[in-house]
């Protein structure tokens, strides 16, 4: 992306987030609705999320932010956008 310009958004399809199966998708669901809680955010269909949130759901998953963020997108739960949205952090 040009210097200039904001990177892309991450943004979680909720009512996608519902349909998935909860042994592997609770911990985003869960992670989700706290946000949720803590904005007071409840009647959106979309919920943009940090930057940050993605490192931390990577933590929680066991996983590069990278290969999360392509999971979520295989998913349907991501916009494909967000692709290489997240920096590695050193490892
Ligand atoms: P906080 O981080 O101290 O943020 C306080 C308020 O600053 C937020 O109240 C919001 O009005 C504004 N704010 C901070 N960062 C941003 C941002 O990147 N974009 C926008 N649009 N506004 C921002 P709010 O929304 O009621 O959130 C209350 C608290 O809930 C936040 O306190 C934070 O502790 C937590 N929170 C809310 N959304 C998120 C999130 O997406 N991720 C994480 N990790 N925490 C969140
Ligand atoms: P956008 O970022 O492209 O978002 C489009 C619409 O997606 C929003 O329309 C809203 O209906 C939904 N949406 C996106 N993120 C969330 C979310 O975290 N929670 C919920 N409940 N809905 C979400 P809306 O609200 O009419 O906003 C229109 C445009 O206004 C946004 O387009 C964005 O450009 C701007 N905007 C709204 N809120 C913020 C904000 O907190 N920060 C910034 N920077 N822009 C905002
Ligand atoms: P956004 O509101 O368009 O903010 C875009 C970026 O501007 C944020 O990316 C963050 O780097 C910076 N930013 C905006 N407001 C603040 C602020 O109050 N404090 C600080 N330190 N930085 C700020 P980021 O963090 O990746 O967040 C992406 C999107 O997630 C935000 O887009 C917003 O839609 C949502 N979001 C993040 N945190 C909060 C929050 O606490 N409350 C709400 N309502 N939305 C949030």
């Amino acid at each position: 992306a040009a210097a200039a310009a904001a990177p892309p958004r991450l943004i979680l399809d909720l009512e996608a987030l519902q349909h998935l199966d909860a042994s592997e998708a609770g911990p985003l669901t869960r992670y989700a609705a706290t946000i949720q809680a803590q904005r007071g955010d409840y009647n959106g269909k979309v919920l943009s999320i940090r930057q940050d949130d993605m490192r931390t759901l990577a933590v929680i998953y066991d996983e590069s932010p990278t290969t999360l963020t392509e999971r979520f997108i295989s998913w349907g739960v991501l916009n494909p956008e967000a692709k290489g949205d997240v920096e590695e952090s050193s490892e």
